[in-house]
């Protein structure tokens, strides 16, 4: 960070900046650069509050450089977190595709649709159980009973399982699920996030609507804070002026993420276009702008789907899709699964 002093500044207010600065754990530098002082300090930033430092008046300028989240930044952890669920490896070299259905409805549903995508390829199984819907009239999940289909789905076919998570006291109904997943509406709820950082099983993260990536990594950092090192995050569109899609995908989140973090980044076109058939186009983006996985919502039956059926693609498009997937994994050396 640096401070950079205005011209003319007074000697003691100059000397009450740096007095107020020695309460954080950081080293402070001081050089002179065409006649102005220059506070230059490092070390643990992230207490550092850059809109405070401005208010004293002998201060021209504030630069951050620091990033306010430590266990999250790259720059401090630059290797690649690899998470392993099940005999699965996500993240380096590994292209991870969950599919399923938004909401679990029935034993049937949930096995059929399982099987299906897994034939097709895919490694992950998700399903809704506990569902976050913007009405309060809409479909609400069949909660535990939800989790128990899905738990014998992934006994029938042998594929992890991932499901969303609204309140911690449901805690108990994910023992055997492999990947909890944080909601975009839950995306900022930080005593949820405190409690997964204090589990240790992997945490699907998934981009608030209305999130900056700043905001979105110092969620992560709630978790990894806490101790649970294994988070996933996941960019799923966000709230721009367009109407036609349900939200807009920042394709650049996907980079741009995979620059500032070691965190496996995720991508979901389901959720960010809200149209079937135009999810596969988009799933084949968020590869190429090298995302490590994408979450596919699929059904059986997408015109009586409890939940989401306008964007969940069949069985048979799934299946159409996973070639040409694979196909542009292997361009980026990366193996699908
Ligand atoms: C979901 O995955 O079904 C879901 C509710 O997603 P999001 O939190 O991204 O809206
Ligand atoms: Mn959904």
């Amino acid at each position: 960070m640096i401070i950079m002093i205005r011209k003319g500044a007074e000697p003691e207010k100059v000397e009450a900046l740096k007095q107020w600065l020695s309460r954080y754990d950081v080293t402070i530098d001081s050089a002179y650069i065409w006649g102005s002082e220059v506070l230059r300090m490092e070390g643990d930033l992230s207490k550092v509050d850059t809109s405070l430092i401005k208010r004293f008046d002998c201060v021209a300028m504030v630069t951050s450089t620091g990033e306010p989240y430590k266990f999250a930044s790259r720059r401090n952890f630059p290797e690649n977190t690899v998470i392993r669920v099940g005999n699965r490896v996500i993240g380096d070299n590994n292209f991870t595709v969950i599919a399923g259905p938004c909401s679990v409805e029935s034993p049937e549903q949930i096995r059929e649709v399982a099987q299906a995508v897994k034939t097709s390829g895919a490694s992950i199984l998700r399903g809704g159980a506990f569902k976050p819907r913007t009405s309060p009239y809409a479909f609400q999940g069949l909660k535990s009973r939800g989790i128990e289909m899905l738990l014998e789905a992934k006994k029938a076919t042998g594929m992890p399982i991932v499901s969303e998570i609204v309140d911690i006291s449901a805690l108990p109904f994910f023992e055997n699920v492999d990947i909890i997943q944080v909601g975009a509406r839950n995306m900022q709820n930080f005593e949820l996030l405190k409690e997964l950082g204090q589990i240790r099983k992997p945490i699907l993260l998934k981009r608030g609507p209305a999130n900056t990536i700043q905001e979105f990594l110092l969620s992560a950092e709630y978790i990894l804070a806490g101790g649970n090192k294994d988070v996933i995050l996941c960019e799923r569109g966000v709230r721009t002026f367009e109407t036609l899609t349900r939200n807009t995908l920042d394709i650049s989140a996907i980079p741009m993420l995979k620059k500032l973090t070691h965190l496996p980044v995720f991508a979901d076109p389901s959720h960010a276009c809200g149209i079937a058939d135009i999810v596969p186009d988009i799933a084949f983006a968020c590869a190429a702008a090298g995302a490590d996985g994408v979450m596919i919502e699929v059904h059986n039956d997408p015109v009586n789907a409890f939940s989401d059926g306008a964007q969940s693609i069949t069985p048979a498009s799934f299946a159409a899709m996973m070639p040409k997937l694979s196909a542009i994994c292997g361009i980026l050396g990366k193996t699908l699964g």
